[in-house]
């Protein structure tokens, strides 16, 4: 079986020169070949699967899965879903929703996506002059953005913040790099809203749970861990939308979390998680590693290339 993870599925935007999106005709092609090539599990195919820990009868078949509550997963993704009978899980972070903010990580997509890495890093060097220090080896260094090919800076720019800093340090950089390039995005825009997650529940998708802040969970203590894990699930019941009771890992490698998220997991009575890796999902991931189930990015198949 296999589960593919999508990020920004969306149109060309004027003011993001260089963000890296899958186009929309893109995602639509790639549709049609996972169709032709692999078909698509059911809802029921899955639920059976899980309760049964066996994909022997559904071993090529595809899920799709959409992950941040980006708002192109309902301006454009939810359409083209509906129009082919297809569904899919998306998972949310739920910061937005409660602080009515951007997620930081986000924000680190939009500012890569509407100036240079290399005038980003110059920034942030200026802000940081111990930014060589502060970029220290780390086993960070070593695993972080491996499969990813980021213009000029990029790279340096999103690991320095996203691995290397305190989460109140990274808030306040990006408050001076935004306030210093007049770039400001409304959560709004950004996000899709309550009602739209609803409308994507009724419609037969599953909504999961993505943490609260988006952190890399195995940069935080026990206590802080399940405060990320159990409120973004009460944020699902609260709104409605909780049925199935799935998570996805935040950056997804096995760096980002460690023993103490599955534990967590296990312990919230979480029936089954993805992280990134990319491989087929074998019954023994079923059986064994629920909570660290393997997904594909999209790219690693025909059409899924960034534009
Ligand atoms: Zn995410």
């Amino acid at each position: 079986m296999k589960i593919i993870m999508y990020h920004y599925v969306q149109r060309y935007d004027q003011r993001y020169p260089f963000f890296r999106f899958l186009d929309e005709k893109n995602f639509l092609k790639q549709l049609n070949y996972f169709k032709k090539k692999f078909g698509f599990l059911s809802r029921l195919e899955w639920e059976i699967a899980l309760h049964n820990s066996d994909v022997s009868n559904v071993s090529d078949k595809v899920i799709l899965t959409f992950d941040d509550a980006l708002y192109c997963h309902y301006d454009v993704v939810y359409p083209i879903l509906r129009d082919l009978d297809l569904w899919g899980i998306f998972y949310i972070p739920t910061y937005p929703y409660i602080k009515k903010k951007m997620l930081d990580v986000h924000r680190i997509h939009l500012l890569c996506g509407a100036f240079k890495g290399t005038q980003l890093l110059n920034a942030l060097r200026d802000m940081v002059p111990d930014l060589i220090n502060f970029e220290k080896p780390s086993i960070f260094e070593k695993l972080t953005y491996r499969g990813q090919k980021d213009l000029d800076g990029v790279t340096e720019f999103k690991r320095a913040l996203n691995y290397y800093c305190s989460s109140s340090l990274r808030g306040r950089l990006l408050d001076k790099i935004c306030k210093q390039l007049n770039f400001c995005v409304e959560p709004e825009k950004f996000y899709m809203s309550e009602a739209n997650i609803k409308d994507i529940h009724a419609a037969g998708n599953i909504i999961g749970a993505h943490t609260v802040n988006h952190p890399v969970m195995s940069r935080l203590g026990l206590e802080h861990q399940k405060f990320e894990i159990r409120e973004s699930f009460r944020f699902l019941r609260d709104i409605g939308v909780h049925n199935v009771k799935t998570y996805c890992h935040p950056y997804g490698e096995t760096h980002d979390f460690d023993q103490t998220t599955l534990d967590i997991l296990d312990a919230e009575g979480v029936d089954y998680s993805f992280s990134f890796e990319e491989r087929d999902l074998k019954a023994s991931d079923l059986k064994n590693n629920r909570q660290v189930l393997p997904r594909y990015d999209c790219n690693a198949f025909p059409h899924g290339r960034p534009s």
